[in-house]
């Protein structure tokens, strides 16, 4: 399929893709397919303004009713989930399979928010007053602003705005100045959507194109409640300082450094699919992407040169194309980062399996690599940095503790897994002295979280959850309600004020 057709099946407008000042290009082969008009930071202002306004209205429509909405936008997800995931791909690199999961974690989450739309439950509590009844609700928050990264371009606006919006928050998306057309093809399915609705306030679902200032203003402005925001680190703590100054809420979603330990009693054909699959998927481009192996003496032998031998096989190329596992690498400064991230790590002793260029004859201005495994005789520091590629670290360990303490040994804390079928050591991996992640699997790689469970990780992943279980209490304001039906006024903790 042609490039352009790609852009028009996902509801774009060609008259929209031209004479801007932002360029977008493909990672299959660096072309541009669009220069995007980008909005100046008047237009952002009056984004804000609307909605504001937005805010006022959206509140008081009841809850289940905003669920209504989010059901529709899941519906025309739906309709449009080829169009929209081969869009991902085109603009991301990922492979079509990849994309099209991506919308399908959309559509998880709609439908997932509109069951919420409808548990937005708070608690009753015993009051130790006479006469008196205690409870807790949950009200909007105001407007929420969201900002992405250019790796899950769509599926993370999703798990923040249909929770945002069945919980009464108007949305403004900041989508990375990497992938804004899916973001502004995610706004046409949306607004088909809100057309369906009929009496939704203008302004509730807007998107911002431009770059990082932009973002920036999001997070200054006292008129954007919360900010859930989701790339680097780096990011992450300028938008955390923003939002602390103003005492707005955030929540973030930052770099991780994902392991994996694989004990002596694994499944080792499990482990190795998981293995690839984790470490090569996204071309090593997911928050969640397996980057440090730590492999048990008995099985180290075995293990890694079967992971070599399958690594030399993998079919890399058009991620679009049938059968393609692995799609490019966004730009040449990712592919610079990983050469680096390669260098630095043979300095320190490690040995290298692939990570060569590939396919630059036929792309010249495209970024394709194979994945590189890199034996490591201990975690050093580039080891212990997010390299945003597909640079697998394999080392050592000889018993469990230290494995952990290896694994844990990390500025990050998203995601981790142990393959073991020795149930005290999952246990152990997944008790209070084991995994310091947000996630912890066993048997299960890393990567591909499923939409029911609160995502997110700590340390310098910044502490956010978003998605699944009680993640909606991060769009809402908590208040504590006391009512006294009695004829008496007695104070708390016994307290005695005669007047
Ligand atoms: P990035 O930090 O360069 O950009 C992310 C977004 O932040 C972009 O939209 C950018 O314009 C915006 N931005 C940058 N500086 C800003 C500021 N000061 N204020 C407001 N907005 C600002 O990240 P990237 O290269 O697009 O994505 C890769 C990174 O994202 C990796 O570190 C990856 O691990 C992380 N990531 C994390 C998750 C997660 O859920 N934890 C998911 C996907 C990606």
């Amino acid at each position: 399929m042609s490039h352009a057709s790609v852009l028009e099946a996902a509801g774009l407008d060609p008259n929209d893709l031209s004479g801007g000042t932002l360029s977008v290009s493909t990672p299959i082969d660096g072309n541009e397919i669009a220069s995007l008009k980008e909005h100046t930071q008047d237009q952002v202002a009056a984004m804000i303004d609307r909605a504001g306004t937005a805010f006022e209205a959206w509140r008081q429509v009841p809850a289940p009713r905003r669920g209504e909405l989010v059901r529709l936008i899941g519906d025309e997800l739906r309709a449009n989930k080829q169009q929209l995931g081969e869009l991902v791909s085109l603009e991301c690199g990922k492979i079509l399979q990849e994309g099209l999961g991506e919308v399908q974690e959309m559509i998880d989450i709609c439908d997932f928010a509109v069951g919420v739309s409808r548990q937005l439950y708070g608690l009753t509590i015993a009051s130790e007053r006479p006469g008196h009844a205690m409870r807790e609700t949950w009200h909007p928050l105001g407007v929420c602003g969201v900002v992405t990264a250019f790796n899950f371009p769509v599926a993370p606006w999703c798990w923040n705005s249909a929770l945002a919006l069945v919980c009464g928050d108007p949305v403004i998306w900041k989508p990375s100045e990497k992938a804004p057309l899916t973001a502004l093809a995610t706004q046409v399915i949306v607004d088909r959507a809100v057309a369906r609705f009929g009496d939704a306030p203008d302004g509730l679902s807007q998107v911002v194109i431009g770059g990082a200032d932009l973002g920036r203003m999001l997070s200054a402005s006292p008129d954007v409640a919360i900010v859930s925001a989701t790339g680097s680190t780096r990011m992450g703590n300028a938008v955390g300082q923003a939002l602390a100054a103003r005492f707005g809420r955030c929540i973030l979603e930052l770099g991780g450094n994902n392991g994996m330990i694989v004990a002596p009693s694994a499944d080792l054909e499990m482990a190795i699919r998981a293995i690839v699959f984790s470490a090569v998927g996204t071309a090593g481009q997911r928050c969640t992407s397996l980057r440090r192996l730590i492999v048990h003496d008995d099985v180290y032998d075995e293990l890694v040169p079967r992971l070599v031998a399958v690594y030399a096989g993998l079919p890399i190329g058009d991620p679009l194309a049938d059968g393609i596992l692995v799609g490019p690498l966004i730009d040449g400064p990712a592919h610079q980062g990983m050469q680096e991230a390669l260098k630095r790590a043979e300095a320190d002793g490690g040995l290298v399996h692939g990570g060569e260029r590939i396919l630059a004859a036929e792309h010249p201005d495209a970024f394709y690599v194979n994945p590189a495994i890199v034996e490591m005789p201990s975690q050093t520091e580039i080891v212990r940095e997010e390299t945003f590629a597909p640079i697998l670290y394999v080392m050592r360990y000889s018993d469990l503790d230290g494995a952990i303490a290896i694994h844990n040994d990390v500025p990050q804390g998203l995601s981790s897994c142990i393959f073991s079928t020795d149930v005290r050591e999952t246990e152990q991996f997944l008790s209070g002295v084991g995994s310091d992640c947000g996630i912890a699997n066993v048997n299960i790689g890393p990567s591909g979280a499923e939409i029911g469970g609160a995502f997110g990780g700590e340390k310098d992943t910044g502490g956010g959850r978003e998605s699944g279980s009680d993640a909606w209490k991060g769009y809402m304001r908590r208040q504590t309600n006391t009512v006294n039906y009695s004829r008496d006024l007695p104070l708390a903790q016994g307290i005695t004020f005669e007047i």
